[in-house]
């Protein structure tokens, strides 16, 4: 198990490419400010609870990291919120408990291992979050923003 750590910010503008590409919206933090924590933290996978300002906790499963089969330079934070929302949230404030990591970043040969891995790690986000292990963090005062 993993020291939990938190981060948190306005969902902001990525590359649009987990929606139109892969299928899998990623509601990207800004990494300004975040270096630290960026470099104490491997890149990979993780897991935890997100709090959205208007709309309440979720389950999540988040990729750090560069992207390899997209050739990224910059490092970004991703979290795929395992919930189907009607509309988008852009700029609203998202918070991020991360209480589990299942695996270091990796590249794919191909666009279909690449999604097929990431649905494995939302399955496995979904089943660990429910360990009181981890299901103990989502009433986090953290994770309830009050605007
Ligand atoms: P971007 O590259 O701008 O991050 P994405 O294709 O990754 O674009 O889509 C992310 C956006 O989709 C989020 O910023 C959010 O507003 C919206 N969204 C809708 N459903 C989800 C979800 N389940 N998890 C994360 N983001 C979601
Ligand atoms: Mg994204």
């Amino acid at each position: 198990p993993i020291e939990p750590w938190h981060i948190g910010g306005p969902v902001v503008k990525g590359f649009g490419r987990g929606s139109k590409v892969l299928g899998i919206p990623t509601a990207n933090l800004s990494t300004e400010g975040y270096a630290s924590l960026l470099s104490e933290h491997p890149s990979g996978v993780y897991f935890g609870w997100a709090g959205l300002s208007t709309r309440g906790v979720f389950k999540m499963v988040m990729s750090i990291g560069s992207n390899p089969y997209f050739n990224n330079t910059e490092k970004t934070i991703e979290p795929w919120l395992l919930h189907d929302f009607d509309e988008d949230f852009y700029g609203e404030e998202l918070h991020l408990i991360i209480v589990g990591y299942i695996r270091p970043e990796a590249n794919f040969s191909s666009l279909e291992s690449l999604i097929e891995r990431i649905h494995e790690d939302g399955r496995i986000a979904e089943e660990a979050l429910e360990l009181p292990l981890y299901s103990k963090y989502k009433d986090d005062s953290y994770l309830k923003i009050s605007t």
